[in-house]
Parts: structure tokens; sequence; C-alpha cells
């Protein structure tokens, strides 16, 4: 990769041509219009918050470095990847956005100040490092710089390498928190559109028959594809088809909807036939079951026929009560000479038939099943030796 340190540019060439969209709270252009200052991956201009803004002006008109900052090359222009929130602050002052007050004077808008504050403002150098690589190293790269701002996630990062009409287009799709599909989609996806969370789960789910080990390298490889394509409506149709399936599942809007797998649980499952009545209010039950743990399980229990109880993470007995019913079921078995796991006792050989188990060599069993209806209670605990229980746990 190459860097190379530039020191001889000034923040009114900086700001030259400066383009601010109010609508999309971002800075656009700078340099004459060379400089994206605010490329897809970025987030919007957040410095007007706190007054972070007039500290940026305040620390240049005092003579304060501002902080080095960084640009890629792309093509034949210049993209900024750290310091667009800075730079946007500048170009906000330069075109009289806001005012600033400095040595206790009564704050001026650019255009009023002094001229000798006027010449600090646009004479001051920059200290700028502009990088060109290949995608790998420039990741790494952004990685690396990151380390001091507010961390750029994976898919801002994927964003950033990839950047080109597919991105601008995913972008304006699914990370405009004001859009109005935003709260169907926010009820199955969890995260946040302004960090790309939703771009990401579309990504994740289209993406999921691509080759690659992980979610992130089947994304990027998908990212990788289509980067020079403006048409996203693959990615598009899919995500709706996963939404609008799991919408038409499950009736009740909860909160444990949220952030599951849905792209996978599509996958799998959207070929069954379910009876959509009995479906529901299955669910309903092991809502109101005060034995199931995991309630996010639900879903995905239901969907596969009620297989998988590890999914529920069903409440198991607590220590005071095995102890409890360790302490009775060994005594029993003391008085009568006999072991005191009750499968055991029954056993045809007769040193099986009367060993007794230490407590740690015992595990806790549902009497009636928790599928069938039995309570995590004494009433219906008994302990069993460890070959036993898991002998029962299999059938
Ligand atoms: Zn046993």
């Amino acid at each position: 990769m190459k860097t190379e340190l530039r020191t001889d540019i000034t923040i009114a060439q900086i700001c030259k041509g400066f383009e601010y969209s109010e609508l999309e709270n971002k800075g656009l252009y700078g340099l004459d219009g060379r400089l994206v200052i605010q490329p897809e991956y970025q987030r919007n201009y957040i410095y007007n918050e706190g007054n972070k803004d007039i500290k940026v002006v305040e620390s240049v008109l005092s003579g304060y470095p501002l902080g080095v900052l960084y640009f890629v090359r792309n093509g034949d222009h210049l993209e900024v990847l750290d310091g667009q929130q800075r730079i946007t602050s500048l170009g906000r002052f330069f075109v009289n956005s806001f005012s600033v007050g400095v040595d206790d004077a009564k704050p001026k808008k650019y255009g009023a100040l002094d001229s000798d504050k006027r010449e600090l403002f646009n004479q001051t150098r920059l200290l700028i490092y502009i990088c060109e690589g290949t995608e790998t190293e420039i990741k790494k790269w952004f990685e690396t710089i990151n380390i001091a701002g507010v961390p750029l996630n994976e898919q801002e990062l994927l964003n950033a390498v990839y950047s080109g009409p597919f991105v601008s287009a995913a972008r304006a799709k699914f990370s405009n928190s004001r859009d109005s599909h935003q709260q169907i989609w926010q009820t199955y996806v969890a995260g946040s559109p302004q960090r790309q969370d939703i771009l990401a789960t579309a990504l994740t789910w289209v993406a999921a028959a691509k080759v690659g080990k992980t979610k992130t390298e089947k994304r990027r490889q998908y990212m990788c594809d289509h980067r020079m394509d403006a048409n996203i409506s693959e990615m598009v149709d899919y995500f709706e088809r996963v939404i609008g399936w799991a919408a038409s599942m499950f009736k009740t809007i909860r909160p444990e909807l949220r952030g599951l797998d849905w792209g996978r649980l599509y996958e799998t499952f959207h070929g069954e036939h379910y009876d959509p009545v009995a479906l529901n209010n299955r669910v309903e039950e092991l809502f109101d079951d005060p034995y199931v743990k995991n309630r996010r399980g639900i879903y995905e229990y239901v969907l596969d026929g009620e297989r998988q109880k590890q999914l529920l993470d069903i409440r198991i007995f607590d220590e005071a009560t095995k102890r409890k019913v360790y302490n009775i079921q060994t005594a029993k078995a003391r008085e009568s000479g006999s072991s005191n796991c009750p499968i055991c006792a029954a056993s045809e050989n007769s040193a099986i038939r009367s060993k007794i188990y230490a407590y740690k060599a015992m595990e806790a069993d549902h009497v009636t099943p928790w599928s069938k209806g039995g309570a995590t209670d004494m009433a219906n605990c008994q302990m069993l030796c460890v070959i036993h229980n898991r002998q029962k746990g299999n059938k």
C-alpha cells in the first residue's frame, strides 16, 4: 500500500466548493469537488450535537493542531476515511452556518471575522495521509486507524471496501431510519439502520448459499460479486420474502421475534405445511409456560415439530430440591437394603440392585416429563444414577 503524507493543503483549499446536504445531514464535497467528504460507508454529521463543531473551529482560531486526517484515493477523486466530522465542521463554518467566539469576543460567523483571524483560518495547513492500495490492504488499514475513533463495525468496513453502485443503492434502501418499512423490518431484525445492521442482515440472508466459511465471508463475497451492480433487487426480494414469511407464520408481535436468524429458519422450514391456528396456539401456550427459560427458542421449537427441547432451555431442578429428594430416597433405600436409584433397584444383578450412589453420582429427573405437563417441583423429581438418567433422557 502506498501512503503519502501531505502537509501543504490549507483549510481554504479543503473548503473550496464545500457542499452540505441539510436533508441528509452530511458534508458532501470539498477540494473544489475532488474530495468526497462523506462516502457511503460513513455516518451522518453529528458534530453539531454538543457544539463539537464550534470546538473544532476554536482550535483552529487558537492555533491548535486538528490532528491527522486520513483520505483514500479512489480513481480520480479522494474520499475522507477519518476526519469527515472535522472537515464538515470547518466547511459549515466556512459557509457561515454557525458562529464562533474567540478570546471571549462575541461569537461571529466566518464572514464577520476580523481579517487576521480569517487569514489564520484560511491558511492553516492540515496534516493529511492519503492512502492507495488493494482492498485487503485498505481494509487492514481501516481497522488499524479506527482504533482511535468510534470504530467502524464489520458492515461499515465492508461498505468502505466495496463502495460503489451496489453499496449506494443498498444503503438508500436499508439504511434510512425514516423509511416507512423500517417498523416492520425492525420487528424481525435487530440493530440500527444507521449502523448498517439492517443491510448486514439482508446481505447475510441472501448470501447464505454462497461459498465461504463465515457469514462475514459470504457477505463479503456477495458484495464483491455485485460491487458495480446498481440493481439490488435480488437482495431486496429475498429479504422481503423472508420477512413476509415470518410475518405470515406468527401472528402476535413480540420483542422475542427480533434478531432471530429468520433467513435460516425460512430456508429450513418455508416448504413445510403448518396449521396456522394450532401453531400460534402452541406458541401462546409455551409463552405462558413458566418452565420455558429461553422464550426466543419457542419459534424454532414449534417450526421443527417440537423435537429440540434444548431450544427452550427448560427450567431444571434447583440444588435444594435435588438434595432433599436425594436424602429421602437414600434413607428409604438403606432401610430396605436396595439401591437409591429406583431403576438400579429393579435390576436382576444383586450388586447393582443394592448399590448406594453418592449425591454427585446422581442426576435429577422429571418423573412425568416436562413435555407431558410434568412440573419442575419436588413432587415430580426423582434422583437417578447418571447412567440411567442419561438413558432415560435419550428416549
Ligand atoms: Zn441406576
